[in-house]
């Protein structure tokens, strides 16, 4: 069913508590945690419980979700202190564009300045 836990994928797996992570917030609905391979001071990842594989699935399907992640991003944007000096939210979509974890997530990046447009 949409939704479902995917036995394969390594954020479903964090999210069970199979796999650790360093957790910074959590809500019912959404789990953030620090990226593994930071690319800035701040790099959290932000994502659903539910498993869909992108950002704009899991918007179709689940809309308040979808909003419930980004209302987290803003939430882990303020508790990094980089709200003022300004952050970027990113979600990956397909290999071309960088997504390797095929579960959707949001990236907060901030700390350093942030190139526009980015690479
Ligand atoms: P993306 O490339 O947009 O799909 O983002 C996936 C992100 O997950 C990358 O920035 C990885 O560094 C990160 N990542 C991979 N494995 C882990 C893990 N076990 N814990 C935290 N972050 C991870
Ligand atoms: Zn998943």
């Amino acid at each position: 069913m949409a939704g479902e836990p995917q036995a394969d994928c390594l954020f479903c797996k964090i999210v069970k508590g199979e796999i650790p992570s360093t957790v910074v917030h959590e809500t019912d609905t959404t789990l953030a945690f620090r990226d593994i391979s930071p690319k800035a001071p701040t790099h959290v990842l932000v994502i659903p419980k539910v498993h869909y594989p992108d950002a704009a699935s899991l918007a179709a399907a689940e809309p308040a979700v979808a909003g419930d992640v980004l209302r987290a991003a803003g939430e882990v944007a303020a508790q990094e202190g980089v709200v003022g000096s300004g952050y970027r939210l990113v979600f990956n979509t397909g290999a071309g564009a960088g997504q390797t974890v095929f579960h959707a997530h949001a990236h907060v990046l901030g700390g350093r300045g942030l190139e526009w447009p980015p690479g």
